[in-house]
């Protein structure tokens, strides 16, 4: 695989990470396409096939582990899996774009390993366990298990981020929003 650069954002849920990468993807200057994971869990509220994910089912996607179709994957909550397709990446490259990715910790440093110099690796690191717990109750699209799942996995998630190139502390949305931009324009251009 050769192309663009890929430009990975990895943070526990809740962290303000999917905010970041979207607003990223309105910058024109920084050439972004999202690369659109594959997940076996269903769709939420208004997501929509293609677009947020390709929800596929758990057999279909298991299939794709068998034929080696992924770049990376993880089962990132039990039973629900995520992975990126090979075919993704390829497709946003041939379209001359660099790669955003919004995947979990273990998938970013995954990505980070395969491609060291191509690769930048943003921790997006929320104020606190508790905020954390809070932004999640907003969202009021999971049930409180869920919600406890996610947190638990926050704190573990947590303990890697001196593994990324750059960590974001996102306190204030303004402040890091400018931070993400920087930083992804400055490795760009690079
Ligand atoms: P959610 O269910 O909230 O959409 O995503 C759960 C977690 O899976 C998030 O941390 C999200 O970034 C991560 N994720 C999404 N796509 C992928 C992927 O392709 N690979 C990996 N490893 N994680 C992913």
């Amino acid at each position: 695989m050769k192309g663009g650069k890929l430009i990975v954002f990895s943070a526990p849920s809740g962290s303000g990470k999917t905010t970041i990468v979207q607003h990223l993807l309105k910058q024109k200057d920084l050439n972004l396409a999202f690369s659109v994971s594959c997940t076996s869990r269903e769709a939420r509220g208004d997501e929509k096939h293609g677009e947020n994910y390709y929800f596929i089912s758990l057999r279909d996607f298991k299939q794709h582990i068998k034929n080696d179709d992924f770049l990376e994957w993880e089962e990132v909550y039990r039973d629900n899996f995520y992975g990126t397709l090979k075919s993704e990446v390829e497709r946003i490259w041939s379209q001359g774009k660099n790669v955003i990715f919004d995947i979990d910790v273990a998938g970013g440093l995954r990505i980070k390993k395969k491609f060291p110099d191509k690769t930048l690796a943003v921790f997006v690191k929320p104020p606190s366990i508790d905020e954390l717990k809070i932004r999640l109750k907003k969202r009021k699209t999971e049930s409180d298990e869920r919600i406890n799942m996610r947190i638990a996995k926050a704190s573990v998630e947590l303990a890697t981020a001196p593994q990324f190139d750059k960590i974001i502390k996102n306190y204030d949305l303004e402040i890091a929003l400018q931070e993400a931009h920087d930083l992804v324009a400055d490795f760009i251009n690079k």
